[in-house]
């Protein structure tokens, strides 16, 4: 029987390990963390959101990732769901098309998953530290260890919150082994804001029903105010246009047009404070007005401030701090099968790969679907 080896115990490592061990092929898991997938776990701390219900066209759209088209058919929203279905763990679809499980949490999906896979074997406090000919180096507890195999997967994650495991620790080798690599970049990242002090009772309020403008991208939704800056669903939606340093515009009243804005302000008395006109005419109170001082000042021509105010900020959050990462091993170094031109038996799957997708499933989806695409085109070079 050959052996394949998958480093790395995240979605992607354990869907590459799932279709090798059903193609028959006696696999080794190595992850340097004493347990597997604990970002997969942590995710589920806010529900776990496998995948989005929706067709795969517009899976593939939303990712915008041409690369992953193939493995995205191959394996898309109704097969994650259908794969958990299959691990008796069920699964509903929230009014905006996530998908969760009922259980709401991570650990149960993980622990059904895990006992499919229990041929495997596990090397767990094992860190891969580089390339040794057709084989790998590892440190362990145990000290210098060296496995060889028929293939390898790659599946070590991104650059993001490492202490989960994804410390991308692996990246000077892969450098020095001559593989391209595109840096990487915070995705589904926060902002850093300097709030003046008068911000400070709305951190943690959430802005609701407004939109962001950025670089020509028009986002509908929720934000949050927070004490080191801007974060959530909507923020990060912008992750690939607020990279490049494009300014950020707050549209607080997303179904008037400016003008509209303007004949309701209008129409309310002149002597009225600026809070209650806000408030009156456009129901502008609490964190947003408080916005709007921040700021709108001098806020002399108000309808446009409140179509499109600049939101100031002194950039992403750190890297580590990000949902996801963009960059990663760049698409030029791997063949049609995600094989390492450089290195051939050897395979690279999930978030380490160089792609990005916002938050709502579609990063374990794609992560998974990697790792299976990945897990079978090695299964192929073996048994050719
Ligand atoms: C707070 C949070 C919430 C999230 N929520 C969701 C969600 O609801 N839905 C969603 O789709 N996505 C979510 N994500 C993103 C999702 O969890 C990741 O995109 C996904 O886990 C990536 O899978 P992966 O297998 O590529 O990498 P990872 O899950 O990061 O796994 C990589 C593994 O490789 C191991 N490893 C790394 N380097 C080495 C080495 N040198 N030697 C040995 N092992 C190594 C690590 O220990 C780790 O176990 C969330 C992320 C975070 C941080």
């Amino acid at each position: 029987m050959s052996t394949a080896l998958v480093l790395g115990g995240g979605p992607a490592g354990l869907a590459a390990a799932e279709v090798l061990l059903a193609r028959g092929h006696a696999v080794t898991l190595v992850d340097h963390k004493p347990s597997l997938a604990r970002k997969f776990l942590m995710a589920g701390k806010s529900g776990l959101n496998i995948t989005k219900d929706e067709p795969v066209g517009d899976l593939q759209r939303t990712i915008g990732c041409p690369q992953l088209d193939p493995m995205l058919a191959e394996f898309d929203a109704a097969d994650v769901r259908a794969w958990a279905d299959g691990l008796g763990q069920e699964v509903f679809t929230g009014s905006s098309g996530r998908v969760f499980p009922v259980a709401m949490k991570a650990s149960p999906l993980l622990r059904a998953w895990l006992a499919r896979l229990e041929p495997m074997d596990r090397r767990l406090g094992w860190r891969w530290v580089g390339f040794d000919g057709a084989g790998h180096d590892f440190d362990t507890p145990e000290g210098r260890e060296h496995l060889g195999a028929d293939v390898t997967v790659f599946a070590f994650g991104g650059a993001s919150w490492a202490r989960l495991g994804s410390d991308a620790r692996w990246l000077p080798a892969f450098e020095e082994a001559g593989i391209p690599m595109v840096p990487f970049a915070p995705a589904n990242m926060g902002l850093c804001v300097d709030w003046s002090r008068h911000m400070e009772r709305y951190f943690g309020a959430p802005i609701k029903n407004v939109a962001l403008n950025c670089a020509g991208r028009r986002v509908v939704g929720e934000f949050v105010l927070s004490r080191a800056g801007l974060e959530g669903s909507l923020i990060y939606a912008l992750s690939p246009e607020l990279r490049t340093g494009a300014p950020l515009f707050l549209d607080l009243k997303p179904g008037l047009s400016e003008a509209e804005v303007a004949a309701r302000l209008a129409k309310r008395p002149a002597k009225e404070s600026l809070s209650n006109r806000l408030r009156k005419a456009l129901g502008i109170a609490g964190p947003l007005a408080a916005l709007l001082q921040e700021f709108g000042r001098p806020l002399d021509d108000l309808p446009s401030k409140v179509k499109a105010l600049p939101l100031h900020h002194t950039g992403a959050r750190p890297l580590d701090e990000a949902i996801s990462v963009a960059g990663g091993v760049a698409w030029g170094a791997l063949d049609d099968g995600l094989m390492l031109r450089a290195k051939p038996g050897m395979y690279c799957a999930g978030e380490m790969l160089d792609w990005e997708a916002p938050t709502g499933g579609y990063l374990i989806t794609a992560s998974m679907a990697t790792g299976r695409w990945a897990g079978r085109a090695a299964a192929d070079f073996m048994e050719r």
